[in-house]
């Protein structure tokens, strides 16, 4: 036995019962003739056993011997009965050719996604994507705030596809950044240009981190992974925080890759979608909530569902700790930092005129088309306010704004948001028109 196998034996010893390391693992014996590495052959006393072994610790094993050696070995047990059949070579090679699909969450699938105005798209996207891949959405682009359910979908789609038999690579862009540094260090190019080029799916979640790499080869070798692939007939999948346009410090000649196939988003879910997802979350959590609490939630947290869920989590929590039945006073008490309860009384008017007396321009200004910049910021400052402190729905905020609908809202506050992010002055005047208009309503 290699000193490798003798530790990698010892720690499988501490997480199995002593009883079942003895009958099992013990008497393995490591074929140092077959193994390599990168695959490793152990024999014991009958064939029957030797399939047990194989279901049951085989992948332990490779993830141990992974921690230990930094290499993911193929782990074959087979019997000393006879020789490796020609059978199980095959299938042993051919699993070599062939990358293994990534573990996903299991949860994360199309049935408890709940689907409304404000996803249907990305969500119809998505599924046609799982029946079909490198079909007709090839890349499939989905992009939106955070915690409105990117992951969620992405993860959806390996999960039906990795059910149909599909080999699906699902990682984050940093993932795919650290592997490739990893890969590159311990000259193993091959092993994961496999990994990434030999996939069916290739799903990458926040995408726009690989931003961050500019003129590194990361992003060149991204490129020719995408290329390859897709020459190949794989389907490519990536989220990101923002479209492909104004995402920031990639290559021309990656975003237009980016922009070659379909893109849809997801934008902050309506009132009657939230409350469907509370109400799913919270049978979930095989929690009882009145229609009450449940319309408080879904009118006082913001759109996070991330955040919303996390919201839910607590009360269980509480009402388990407490003893407590969950009314709506428990509810107020205990959600009450995640809650800044929307100052019921506050009127898209209200903002308005805050903002018009504040930054000097008429309201009809605001609510005009202009196109004269001061203007423009200005009416996104009133759409991001009016959103964000008054209890009007996307689609009652554009109509009072003249917008066409509430994907133009979210693309307004989306943007104002963007700007606040570069411009800190600008965040702390909308702020301060933030604290302007509830001040003026609470000392009414
Ligand atoms: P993102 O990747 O966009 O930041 P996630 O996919 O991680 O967001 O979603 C955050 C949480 O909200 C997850 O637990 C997810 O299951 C849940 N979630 C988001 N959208 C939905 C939805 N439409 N239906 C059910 N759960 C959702
Ligand atoms: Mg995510």
């Amino acid at each position: 036995m290699s000193e490798i196998t003798v530790e990698v034996f010892k720690e499988l010893e501490k997480s199995i019962l002593p009883n079942e390391f003895n009958k099992y693992i013990k008497k393995l014996a490591l074929d140092k003739t077959l193994s390599k590495p990168s695959f490793i052959v152990f024999k014991t006393s009958n064939l029957l056993m030797a399939k047990f072994i194989q279901t049951k610790y085989a992948e332990t094993l490779s993830e141990i011997y992974a921690k230990k050696t930094g290499i993911k070995p193929e782990i074959i047990i087979t019997t000393n009965e006879k020789k490796l059949n020609l059978k199980d070579k095959k299938t042993a090679k051919k699993d070599l050719e062939k990358p293994n699909s990534t573990i996903l969450i299991e949860s994360y699938n199309f049935s408890n996604f709940i689907v409304g105005d404000s996803n249907r798209f990305a969500y119809e996207c998505s599924k046609s994507v799982a029946k079909n891949p490198g079909k007709d959405f090839n890349p499939l682009f989905i992009y939106g705030s955070s915690g409105l359910g990117k992951t969620h979908l992405l993860q959806s789609i390996g999960n039906f596809c990795i059910e149909n038999g599909k080999i699906v690579i699902c990682v984050t862009s940093e993932q795919f950044m650290n592997d490739f540094q990893f890969h590159i260090r311990n000259q193993t190019m091959d092993k994961f240009r496999l990994k990434y080029r030999k996939t069916d799916l290739l799903l990458v979640d926040d995408i726009q981190f690989l931003g961050n790499t500019k003129g590194e080869k990361t992003q060149e070798e991204f490129f020719n992974t995408f290329n390859e692939l897709r020459q190949a007939g794989g389907q490519i999948v990536m989220t990101s925080d923002k479209p492909p346009k104004i995402l920031k410090g990639f290559e021309e000649r990656l975003l237009s890759r980016f922009e070659s196939g379909i893109i849809t988003d997801i934008t902050p879910p309506e009132l009657e979608t939230k409350i469907a997802i509370i109400k799913k979350k919270s049978e979930d959590n095989k929690i009882v909530l009145s229609s009450k609490i449940i319309e408080y939630i879904a009118t006082n947290m913001g759109d996070n569902i991330r955040e919303i869920e996390s919201a839910i989590n607590k009360l269980n929590a509480f009402s388990n700790l407490m003893r407590s039945e969950i009314t709506l006073e428990f509810t107020k008490s205990v959600l009450q930092d995640q809650i800044r309860e929307k100052k019921e009384s506050v009127t898209i008017n209200d903002v308005i005129e805050t903002i018009s007396k504040e930054l000097n321009i008429k309201p009809s200004d605001i609510k005009s088309k202009s196109r004269r910049k001061n203007i423009v910021e200005a009416r996104r400052i009133g759409i991001y306010l009016s959103k964000k402190l008054t209890i009007n729905s996307m689609p009652a905020i554009a109509s009072f704004f003249g917008l066409k609908d509430h994907s133009a809202v979210s693309h307004n506050i989306r943007k104002i948001k963007e700007l606040m992010d570069e411009d800190g002055f600008l965040k702390i005047r909308v702020e301060e028109l933030e604290n302007k208009i509830l001040k003026g309503k609470n000392s009414e």
